[in-house]
């Protein structure tokens, strides 16, 4: 068979949860909490099975669901979204990513990505016959460097993809940056896919800049959402995509004939419970004393960890204990030491080691604990 993805392996994600497993490791890795997600919402989902919501939900997702989706928009971002034809809901933030790029691209298309970045969006971009362009954050801040941006849009710029909180370093864009993105595309037929998954995750009283924000933004983007990031349950997949009238019905195309539909009895259940404003609201106290916590427990080891304004995500540097690589020292530090984290340069697609690592922090305060007890013997 001849490939779609020869560059592409297994994930990073993937290889370090077994690793950490076959290791008995303590998992700070892949993205996922090990505590349990509201009983109320499961009692939900139970009330909709038993109720026999059972059957295929309407393409564009369960109606009610649409529209607390829509009131909860208005609530945060004082923007009107018509929840006919603007939201669609999808199995999780990656296939709404996916299927936005699907949307749009047509081969030789380019797409502006930054990186590092989460790992499906490349891999996203060429299985569609688009290209990325790859343009790096700088450093030490994971910013956006606009001027060259500007510099690397071209005829055939179809996309910029755009990652606000951000995995993997936990930066967040701040309305200077929406300011010069505004400049650059403006007059310009360049779409925006804007995954804000972590859009609660975000700490110190930052508030989340969401494109939802901006109607002339707005009138150009794909925006993604992950319900499993809002309510502790990345296994459910269920997430949504909103875009305006014209791209939504593009977007629809390609959705019914890839999914068609998602799981109706926990898009019921959601329906009522995105009404209760505390169940989104309640996450950035929550993780951020889970940071706090974690960085506390980390001074007492050789790690020097960097900032985190959002996302369950913050680097840590550790020049001070190896010289290895940044994968190889993840393998050893997930064997030898017991602690699974993610390298950082599995976010980049050509090698590229800054010697930090990924810790996850949405993790019971024991598991933190347990962690850095192994961390400080480094
Ligand atoms: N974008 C980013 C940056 C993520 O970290 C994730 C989490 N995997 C997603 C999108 C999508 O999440 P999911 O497909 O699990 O809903
Ligand atoms: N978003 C999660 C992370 O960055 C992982 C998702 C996945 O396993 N594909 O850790």
């Amino acid at each position: 068979i001849q490939s779609k993805l020869p560059n592409v392996g297994t994930t990073i994600f993937t290889t370090m949860s077994a690793l950490a497993a076959q290791h008995n490791a303590v998992n700070l890795g892949q993205g996922l909490p090990d505590y349990a997600m509201s009983k109320e919402l499961i009692a939900l989902v139970s009330k909709a099975m038993n109720d026999n919501y059972n059957q295929y939900a309407p393409m564009a997702g369960w109606m009610p669901l649409r529209e607390s989706i829509a009131e909860k928009v208005q609530f945060l971002y004082n923007t009107t979204i018509n929840p006919d034809t603007d939201i669609t809901i999808t199995p999780g933030g990656t296939y709404a990513i996916y299927s936005s790029l699907t949307t749009i691209l047509q081969p030789g298309d380019e797409v502006i990505v930054f990186e590092p970045a989460y790992d499906s969006y490349v891999p996203n971009i060429e299985v569609n016959g688009g290209k990325a362009i790859l343009l790096p954050l700088t450093i030490p801040d994971f910013r956006i460097d606009w001027q060259l941006v500007k510099q690397n849009i071209s005829p055939k710029t179809k996309a910029i993809i755009i990652n606000t909180p951000h995995n993997p370093t936990g930066a967040v864009l701040q309305e200077s940056d929406i300011q010069e993105l505004r400049k650059i595309v403006k007059g310009t037929n360049i779409f925006i896919i804007s995954d804000e998954v972590y859009e609660h995750l975000i700490f110190d009283g930052i508030a989340h800049q969401s494109i939802l924000r901006y109607p002339d933004l707005m009138e150009r983007s794909f925006v993604c959402f992950s319900f499993g990031k809002v309510y502790h349950c990345t296994g459910w997949k269920l997430g949504y995509t909103i875009a305006p009238a014209a791209l939504t019905k593009e977007f629809r195309k390609v959705h019914q004939f890839n999914c068609f539909s998602c799981f109706t009895p926990a898009q019921v259940a959601l329906a009522t419970f995105l009404k209760d404003k505390d169940s989104y609201l309640q996450l950035s106290p929550f993780l951020q004393e889970k940071r706090d916590y974690f960085i506390e427990l980390m001074k007492e080891t050789r790690f020097n960890l960097k900032s985190s304004s959002g996302s369950y995500f913050i680097t840590a540097s550790y020049e001070r204990i190896s010289d290895e690589g940044d994968a190889d020292f993840a393998i050893r530090l997930t064997k030898e030491f017991g602690v699974a984290t993610i390298p950082l340069s599995a976010f980049y697609q050509n090698s590229k080691d800054d010697k930090l690592l990924r810790f996850c922090f949405a993790k019971k305060n024991e598991t933190l604990e347990a962690a850095a007890e192994k961390l400080v013997n480094l």
